[in-house]
């Protein structure tokens, strides 16, 4: 399958822009699986009066089987049935897309990428690969009140963020988006390139890998840095000021729109907040908040 983030920074840009970033990538990545697909956007935040659940806007999540232009036909109905903005404009936004070759799980919305937490959307997951060890992880789950929805392997992932997420906000308090993944990927067995949005974390965007290829592209570092070559850019990343962020499955999908990328490495979680990029190493042995470590090995 393929799968494809965007994440502007200091380039406002307007829906309409993000959408069409997004669904092109799919477009660029369509050979690589074709059943469904899927995409998410952040949807507008609401009045201070009401505020949302969580930090962030709720996402707009869109999910369709078949060709990629059926997705594209469906998102903009949706968005003018729903009376979404297509000119609302955002200086930060994450976007993610995926196109799906179903491994577990017939072609079916239900079971198109992103997968979900569950209600409110709180984590969102592209995957690309094969979880082995989801059957336990979700009878697991599902033991600790999730009710799952697709058929996929996939659907635990996001789920896991959820519950690590609130063991720790049960336990210990506070938990960084990168801490999550860490975790979740302790408990991951398979082959995967993921990328993770989520409402708690907003204008944020975590990806990780082990097996499946993912690239990093980075824009408009700056006039002295750009067109470093491939090499250069992971020191570049870390102190550099991108301008817009691309993840993909593939480079054909981000060669159009900039010539800085870095092929994610095996056990790396790729963290972008707040317009730089971390690339951290996945710990086997990081301290697991108690809670956490309670709950997983009932
Ligand atoms: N195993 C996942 C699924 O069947 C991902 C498949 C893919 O890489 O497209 O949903």
């Amino acid at each position: 399958c393929g799968i494809f983030a965007y994440l502007n920074y200091n380039a406002p840009r307007e829906r309409r822009y993000i959408l069409g970033v997004l669904l092109n990538g799919l477009r660029r990545l369509e050979y690589r699986g074709y059943d469904s697909s899927g995409i998410a956007v952040d949807g507008d935040l609401p009045a201070a009066s009401a505020p949302a659940p969580y930090a962030g806007a709720a996402p707009l999540v869109y999910r369709q089987e078949g060709k990629i232009e059926n997705l594209v036909r469906s998102v903009y109905s949706e968005i003018d049935e729903k009376d979404v903005s297509l000119d609302s404009a955002f200086n930060v936004h994450a976007g993610i897309a995926h196109t799906r070759w179903a491994t577990h799980g017939v072609p079916h919305p239900r079971n198109s990428h992103p997968q979900s937490s569950g209600p409110g959307d709180e984590f969102l997951v592209v995957h690309n690969g094969i979880i082995t060890n989801y059957e336990v992880l979700k009878e697991t789950l599902i033991r600790h009140g999730f009710t799952f929805e697709s058929d996929t392997d996939t659907e635990v992932i996001p789920k896991l963020a959820k519950f690590v997420f609130d063991q720790a906000h049960d336990g210990e308090g506070d938990v960084t988006f990168s801490q999550v993944v860490n975790e979740v990927m302790r408990q991951l067995e398979g082959a995967y390139a993921l990328i993770f949005k989520s409402p708690h974390y907003p204008n944020e965007l975590i990806a990780c890998k082990r097996g499946s290829t993912l690239i990093l592209g980075v824009n408009e570092l700056s006039d002295q840095n750009s067109g470093k070559s491939f090499h250069d850019v992971k020191a570049l990343t870390t102190n550099g000021k991108p301008k817009e962020l691309f993840f993909s499955s593939d480079l054909c999908a981000i060669v159009e729109h900039t010539k800085n990328y870095l092929a994610i490495e095996d056990n790396e979680i790729v963290h972008i907040k707040d317009g730089s990029v971390s690339i951290l190493k996945f710990d086997q042995d990081k301290e697991k908040p108690a809670s956490v470590q309670r709950a997983l090995s009932v």
